[in-house]
This record gives C-alpha cells, sequence and structure tokens, in this order.
C-alpha cells in the first residue's frame, strides 16, 4: 500500500470534513491509490473551505485531533483558522530557507507580521529550527528597521520584496549603507521582479531568493540557487489543472495550482490555491531531480477560456516581449457564427514596417499562446497604459 492511500484512509477515518467530500464524491478511501487517483476528488476552494469553517467552527471538520492539542490557533483574512500542529517547523519552510543558504550563525529580521496571522511565526519556527537567531521584527517601523539592523549585525531579511527595497533604501538615505552586515535575503507574498532582484544583487550585495506557499498549507515550492524555478516541497503533493473541470495539465501548461497537504493533523486534499502556475519536467541546473513549478504568474480568475483553451494576460506580456518594435497587444475575443475569435491588436513602437512585425507576432503566438490568430497593427497611441490586455467581448447568456 502506498504511503498516499495510507494518508488518503486514516484522512477519511479522523476527518470528517475529508470523509464527507469523498462520500459525496462516491468515492472510498481505497479508490485513491495513486497520485493518478486523485485527480478523482474534487477540488477544495478557499470559499469552500471558509463556508465549512463557519458551519463547524473552528476548522470546519478538517483538523484530525482535539484543539487543545495545536501549538497555535491562527486567524488570516476570511477569516480562515488555520492550525499548527505539533514539531519544531510544522510549515516545513526550513528546506526552502535552507536552499537560500540561511544557517547556523545567521542573524535574521523577520519582518512578517505575528499577529493572528501565521506568516511570523511560519518563518520564524523555520529559523530557529536551522539554528539561526531571529529578531521577530513584524511590520512597519521602517527607520527603527533599519538601525536594528546596523546595530544588531543582521545577515538575512526576511519578509515581502517590497519592504526590503523600502529598508535599503532608507538605510542608504541615513548614510548606513556601508555599516549594514546584510547579504542573503527570502521573499515571498509579492511578486518579486527580476529588476528588483538584480538591483539588489549589484547595488548592495544583497542575493535575493523566493518561495511560494499559503497561510492554509505552509511551504509549497521554493528557490534552489540556481534561481530558474521552483523546487516542489517535500510534505505536498502539487498538480497544475485546469480550473473548471480540475483535471491535470501537462508540462508547460498554464493553469490552476493544486496542493494536497499531507499533513495528518490538518489533511487538506487538492486545495485549490487560485494562483496561476506550470510545471515543468525539465530537470534543474543544481541537479536536485523532480518536477518544477516555472513560476506564480497571477491568478486564474484572470484566464478566459477561447477555444477551449485558457488564455492569461502574463502570456500575451509574454508574446509582447519577444516580439521586436511592439508597444502593447490587446488580445480581443468575439464570437462569429458562434465560435470563439481571437484578434490581437498590435500597437507598435514606430508605425515602420507593419507589415513584418504583424507577421512576427502571428508566429510568435502560435508558439506562446498555441493559437492561430488574426493579427491587425494599429497606430501608436492607440491605448494607454491602464489598458487590459485581455478584451472579451463574447456575451454569455
Ligand atoms: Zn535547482
Amino acid at each position: 500500500m502506498s504511503s498516499l492511500s495510507e494518508f488518503v484512509r486514516t484522512a477519511y477515518e479522523k476527518s470528517a470534513a475529508v470523509r464527507g467530500m469523498l462520500t459525496a464524491a462516491g468515492l472510498r478511501p481505497e479508490d485513491i491509490r495513486s497520485r493518478a487517483d486523485l485527480g478523482r476528488i474534487p477540488l477544495l476552494r478557499k470559499s469552500e473551505l471558509a463556508q465549512r469553517q463557519r458551519s463547524a467552527p473552528p476548522f470546519g471538520g478538517f483538523l484530525t485531533v482535539p484543539e487543545g492539542e495545536l501549538q497555535r490557533i491562527f486567524v488570516s483574512p476570511g477569516p480562515i483558522y488555520d492550525p499548527q500542529g505539533s514539531g519544531p517547523d510544522f510549515w516545513r519552510w526550513g528546506q526552502a530557507l535552507s536552499a537560500a543558504g540561511f544557517a547556523r550563525g545567521d542573524i535574521v529580521q523577520n519582518t512578517f507580521s505575528y499577529h493572528l496571522t501565521p506568516a511570523g511565526m511560519m518563518f520564524d519556527n523555520a529559523l530557529r529550527r536551522l539554528g539561526c537567531t531571529v529578531i521577530p521584527a513584524g511590520v512597519g517601523n521602517t527607520e527603527l528597521q533599519v538601525q536594528i539592523m546596523r546595530e544588531a549585525g543582521v545577515t538575512g531579511y526576511i519578509g515581502v520584496p517590497s519592504f526590503l527595497y523600502t529598508l535599503v533604501k532608507k538605510a542608504q538615505e541615513l548614510g548606513y549603507q556601508n555599516d549594514i552586515r546584510l547579504r542573503k535575503a527570502w521573499v515571498a507574498a509579492e511578486k518579486l521582479s527580476e529588476e528588483l532582484r538584480s538591483i539588489m544583487a549589484r547595488d548592495f550585495g544583497i542575493e535575493v531568493f523566493q518561495g511560494y506557499g499559503t497561510a492554509d498549507l505552509g511551504c509549497v515550492a521554493y528557490e534552489c540557487p540556481a534561481r530558474n524555478g521552483f523546487h516542489l516541497a517535500e510534505g505536498v503533493i502539487v498538480e497544475v489543472v485546469d480550473p473548471e473541470t480540475g483535471r491535470a495539465l501537462g508540462p508547460g501548461q498554464p493553469g490552476e495550482v493544486v496542493v494536497t497537504l499531507l499533513e495528518p493533523t490538518y489533511p487538506l486534499l487538492r486545495f485549490g490555491t487560485g494562483d496561476l502556475g506550470a510545471l515543468t519536467d525539465v530537470p534543474c541546473r543544481c541537479g536536485q531531480p523532480g518536477e518544477r513549478l516555472t513560476g506564480i504568474f497571477g491568478r486564474t480568475v484572470d484566464g478566459v477560456k477561447v477555444k477551449g483553451l485558457f488564455l492569461y494576460p502574463h502570456q500575451i506580456e509574454e508574446l509582447r516581449s519577444r516580439c521586436t518594435g511592439v508597444r502593447f497587444i490587446q488580445a480581443q475575443i468575439s464570437q462569429v457564427d458562434f465560435r470563439d475569435v481571437l484578434l490581437l491588436k498590435v500597437e507598435l513602437d514606430q508605425d515602420e514596417n507593419a507589415a513584418g512585425t504583424a507577421a512576427a507576432v502571428a508566429q510568435q503566438a502560435k508558439e506562446i499562446l498555441r493559437f492561430t490568430c488574426r493579427v491587425e497593427t494599429v497606430p501608436s497611441g492607440t491605448f494607454s497604459d491602464g489598458d487590459r490586455n485581455i478584451l472579451d467581448t463574447r456575451t454569455w447568456e
């Protein structure tokens, strides 16, 4: 018997919610024997988790131990209750921070919130597990945080990328830059731009790593020193699925990141994150085997379905960035004779060689979007900065 089937059987026995969900789908625990069988279980949406928690507070019937055996109970926006079960690193972030080089001897300023939401405690626990010294700084207090960074000899930062930038700029402004020993930063919860990452390395000597997870799930995926996609964490099974059907998608196809949390205390089977990602089976340069997430591109709700395939804003942006001389592309979706039609309106930097550029865009679109589409160039100045790059004019009845 595989460890997955054993896990599902125990979850079924101990969690009323898991039992209810499997039964409603006409499944018995013995039906789930392999990873492929997981696909038979319907997705658990965050909204459904919140709803189940309202009707059976606090944990909606997912918790498999008495509340009094937990270390802590957190409350994320929603509100959604998040349990902290036993163990020194319950959310398994140690693997992510270790891959980023955090180790004994580091003095780390943890700027995630310690109040109600679990983020602060998640990383605090993982850092302590690795032997790091933690400054539980929390959010805000920019000037004080810079002073602490300088006086306490801080070597590592944990938090969101925008606050890292704020702190480093403030240190520079106060003339402290040469007194700061900060050399590594680990960020999450916000999009990290590659531009910010290279500014940090080039101008401040700080190497920035990132990871992906949620308050409900803990660590899901993280960067290794190659910083080329996210290795999947231990303790979870990650799928990328069609958000409508829940069916798993192949490597390279963007879809919803769905996570099965293999935590006996709080078994969440096929939790739909609503985050948009893609898997790759191309081996990482670091040599560690296994699938990786190539990135998190946004939220799945921003996608539209065209001719049976999903189309997302990040794909249009990728197409734009690959075509020289193109300032903006808007994908317009309409229906003609009940069939979807995809038209790319392309605004050029300069109104020259329009025909050649249009042909190049059509060629790239075939590759990146996997659609054959009509391309029309429009004069520069047609689109303004606030315009969306996907416009769906189909009417639904
Ligand atoms: Zn790697």
